[in-house]
C-alpha cells in the first residue's frame, strides 16, 4: 500500500461510500422532490466493473471499509453481484449498505450470501400514516418485513436510521425507544440536515439529539453512554439503564463530528466528493472511461481528499447548501 489518504488536518480516510444509483422507490421530503425527479441518464452510472476497479485502487490507498448507498441501492439490478465483487477484493474488511428497506425482504438472503454483513434500514416513523406523510409513498409494511428478514438471515444488529424533524417526528421518539428494546434493532436518530431537494431546511426544523435523549430518559428510563466508542463513528451510542435497547444519535447539526471524519464518497455518476457538503467534485468517470491509469485515478482521489475542508459550516452564515440533494450525492 502507498501512503494513506490524509487531508491537511491529518485525518486518515479509509472509509468509502459508493452511491450505486440516484433512483429511488419512495420520495422522502428531506431528500427528494415529490414528483418529476430528473434522474441521471443510465449511461452515466458507473458499471459494477468500474466500481470494482475504483474500489481496488482505493484499497491501494488504505481504504478497507465500503458502504453502498444511493438513491435506493436495492433498486439497482443484481446489487448482490456488486457486493460479491467488492467482498472478493483483498483488503476490504467491511461492507455495509444503507437502504430504505422496501425491497429488503426479497434480497436479504442473497445480500448476506454475497458477503454483506452490515445493514442500516431507514425508517422515520412507526406510525404508518406518518410514514406516508414523510415518504409520500406506500411501503411501511414492507420496511418492517425487511427489518425482520434481515434479522432472520443473521444481520446483527440491524440499525434503523430515523431522521428527526421538529414538528413532525416527536411522536415517534418513545415508540422507537420501545421498538429498540423489543426487537434488538439499534435505533439511530439523525438530525435533519440541509440536503433536501426542496431547499426547505431551516435550523428550527431540526429536532436535536439532546432533546430526544431527555425525552427517552424521562419516559422510558435513563440512557447510559456506551464506553470506548469508535471515535470515527458518526453516531454516539447509548443503552437504556437496564441494558436493554441501544440508541444512537447522529448529531450532525448540533454536534458536528467533522474533525473525526474518515470518509469520502463517489456518486453514482462517478464524481468523488470529499464531504457530504462539498461544493466541488472530482471526475473519476472520465478517467475510468477515458483510458486513465490506476495511478492517475489514485492521484485524483488523493488530491480530492487532501483538499478537504475543516468541516461543514451549517451553523454559520457562511453555509452554502450543495446543489446536489442527498439522493444524488449518496447519503
Ligand atoms: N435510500 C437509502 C435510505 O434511505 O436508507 C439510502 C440513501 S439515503 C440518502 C441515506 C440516509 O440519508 C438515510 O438514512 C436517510 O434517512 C438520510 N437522509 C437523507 N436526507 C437527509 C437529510 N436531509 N438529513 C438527514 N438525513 C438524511
Ligand atoms: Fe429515497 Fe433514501 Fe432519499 Fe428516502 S432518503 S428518498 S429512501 S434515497
Amino acid at each position: 500500500m502507498s501512503e494513506p489518504l490524509v487531508d491537511s488536518f491529518g485525518r486518515v480516510h479509509n472509509n468509502l461510500r459508493i452511491s450505486v444509483t440516484d433512483r429511488c422507490n419512495i420520495r422522502c421530503f428531506y431528500c427528494m422532490p415529490a414528483e418529476n425527479v430528473q434522474f441521471m441518464p443510465r449511461a452515466d452510472l458507473l458499471s459494477f466493473e468500474e466500481m470494482e476497479r475504483f474500489v481496488r485502487i482505493c484499497v491501494g490507498l488504505g481504504v478497507n471499509k465500503v458502504r453502498l448507498t444511493g438513491g435506493e441501492p436495492l433498486v439497482r439490478k443484481d446489487l448482490s453481484k456488486l457486493v460479491a465483487m467488492i467482498a472478493a477484493i483483498e483488503g476490504i474488511h467491511d461492507i455495509g449498505i444503507t437502504t430504505n428497506g422496501i425491497l429488503l425482504a426479497e434480497q436479504a438472503q442473497e445480500l448476506w450470501d454475497a458477503g454483506l454483513r452490515r445493514i442500516n434500514v431507514s425508517l422515520d416513523a412507526l406510525d404508518p400514516v406518518k410514514f406516508k406523510e414523510i415518504t409520500r409513498r406506500e411501503g411501511y409494511e414492507k420496511v418492517l418485513e425487511g427489518i425482520q428478514a434481515a434479522q432472520r438471515v443473521g444481520f446483527d444488529p440491524v440499525k434503523v436510521n430515523a431522521v428527526s424533524v421538529r414538528g413532525m417526528t416527536e411522536s415517534e421518539i418513545v415508540p422507537f425507544g420501545e421498538f429498540a428494546r423489543k426487537t434488538g434493532a439499534e435505533i439511530r436518530f439523525i438530525e435533519f440536515m440541509p440536503l433536501d431537494a426542496d431547499n426547505a431546511w431551516e435550523r428550527d426544523k431540526v429536532l436535536f439529539a439532546h432533546e430526544i435523549i431527555e425525552r427517552l430518559s424521562a419516559e422510558i428510563m435513563p440512557l447510559i453512554p456506551i464506553p470506548d466508542q469508535n471515535p470515527h463513528a458518526p453516531a454516539t451510542e447509548f443503552v437504556f439503564q437496564d441494558g436493554v435497547g441501544r440508541i444512537g444519535f447522529i448529531a450532525s447539526v448540533s454536534q458536528p463530528f467533522c474533525m473525526n471524519c474518515d470518509r469520502f464518497r463517489i456518486t453514482a455518476d462517478g464524481k468523488v466528493r470529499n464531504c457530504l457538503f462539498s461544493l466541488e467534485e472530482t471526475d473519476i468517470r472520465g478517467l475510468l472511461r477515458g483510458g486513465g491509469t490506476d495511478s492517475q485515478i489514485a492521484e485524483a482521489v488523493r488530491s480530492s481528499v487532501a483538499a478537504k475542508w475543516e468541516g461543514h459550516q451549517i451553523n454559520t452564515a457562511k453555509f452554502i447548501q450543495p446543489n446536489r440533494p442527498m439522493y444524488s450525492i449518496g447519503g
